[in-house]
């Protein structure tokens, strides 16, 4: 982020709205895979599964899709699943409206089906490929986004590789340098990311790490760091690894990333996990990166995440007295708070 879009983050948050919304475009995907959390009984708090919602297709849904962001004005757009290729059509249509409106676009993908080369021309988007580990892991979780799928898939495209470390491959010595060694020799390959495995609140997932296991990892995330240029996961992100946020009220990333399911409609709380995710437990990279500028000293003690919780009381405070008084007549002449504020802010930006 440039200094403007931190600008315009704050005043989103200011005016009691998320920079960031994450939209399932579908609830569709052709792949199974273990542990995986939008599929989880918990994702839309134990209502109805996002099998069973009802999903758009086709024109309907690039229009909807449009009219949501323009209705909330984010500065980043994820669009997840199910699997967004399923819509690959749409994707298409999409991809290069969102981008003509200056908001940054992140595609999270199995690349069951081809990436176009023709999207790297998009310099807001990233796509983001899910790899389950080495082959043999892989191949097992996440047929058929199989690896020999995937190198087909992504070939002469630009994507960065996000692996979520599981418990079945945090104890094998070397498997991440292996994991990087090859991902990163791949010309496609942008970055990599790691998150470790999140649970919901009590679940006795396989795929759980234990402490030891975490923090082994942790260590290992930070030598591979400085060998691997492309492992994109800064020293202070890693850090927060080891203390995540100790609930979603505290956790920057819940708090400035509005997310809505298949339908359009169903807001999928406290964060994209849905349910009742265990923080103690997160290992979401977002999560982290978030923490992780939050933590960052601005002056004296005062840091980036003290000026954000007071901002986000401001702009939840105001949000909730725009509401009740656009009920009142005259609710037309309610300013932003930005307005107000804006001869000081000018002032002190410039
Ligand atoms: S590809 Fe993603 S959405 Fe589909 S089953 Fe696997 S983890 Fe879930
Ligand atoms: S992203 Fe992680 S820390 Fe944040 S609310 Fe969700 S589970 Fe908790």
């Amino acid at each position: 982020m440039n200094k403007s879009e931190v600008i315009h983050a704050w005043a989103r948050i200011l005016a009691g709205r998320a920079p960031s919304l994450s939209i399932e475009i579908t609830k569709e995907c052709p792949l199974r895979c273990a542990g995986c959390y939008a599929f989880d009984a918990a994702h839309l708090g134990g209502g109805t599964p996002l099998r069973e919602l009802s999903d758009f297709k086709g024109d309907e849904l690039v229009s909807r899709v449009l009219a949501l962001i323009d209705e909330r004005k984010p500065l980043h757009v994820s669009l997840v699943g199910g699997d967004p290729l399923v819509r690959h059509r749409e994707l298409e249509l999409l991809l290069p409206l969102i981008e003509s409106r200056g908001v940054h676009t992140q595609v999270v993908t199995s690349a069951f089906r081809v990436i176009p080369k023709e999207w790297k021309k998009f310099k807001k988007l990233n796509v983001v490929v899910s790899v389950d580990g080495l082959q043999p892991e892989h191949d097992a979780r996440r047929k058929p986004a199989t690896y020999e799928r995937v190198l087909q898939n992504i070939k002469d495209a630009r994507v960065t590789i996000h692996c979520t470390i599981t418990s079945q491959i945090a104890d094998v010595p070397g498997y991440l340098d292996e994991f990087l060694r090859f991902w990163t020799s791949q010309r496609e390959v942008a970055k990599v990311w790691f998150s470790i495995f999140t649970p919901q609140r009590g679940a006795a997932n396989l795929e759980i790490l234990t402490v030891a296991q975490r923090a082994r990892i942790i260590e290992d995330l930070q030598q591979l760091r400085l060998r691997y240029p492309a492992l994109d996961m800064p020293e202070a992100l890693l850090r927060e690894m080891a203390v995540p946020p100790r609930s979603p009220d505290q956790c920057i990333f819940a708090r400035t990333t509005e997310t809505i399911s298949a339908d359009l409609r169903t807001a999928i709380t406290p964060c994209q996990f849905g349910g009742d995710p265990d923080c103690s437990r997160c290992g979401c990279i977002a999560s982290m990166a978030l923490a992780a500028v939050g933590h960052h000293r601005v002056l004296g003690k005062l840091t980036a995440g003290h000026i954000f919780m007071a901002s986000d009381r401001v702009g939840k405070g105001w949000r909730s007295a725009v509401n009740a008084l656009s009920s009142q007549p005259r609710s037309s002449t309610i300013p932003s708070p930005l307005k107000v504020l804006q001869p000081k802010f000018q002032t002190k930006v410039q």
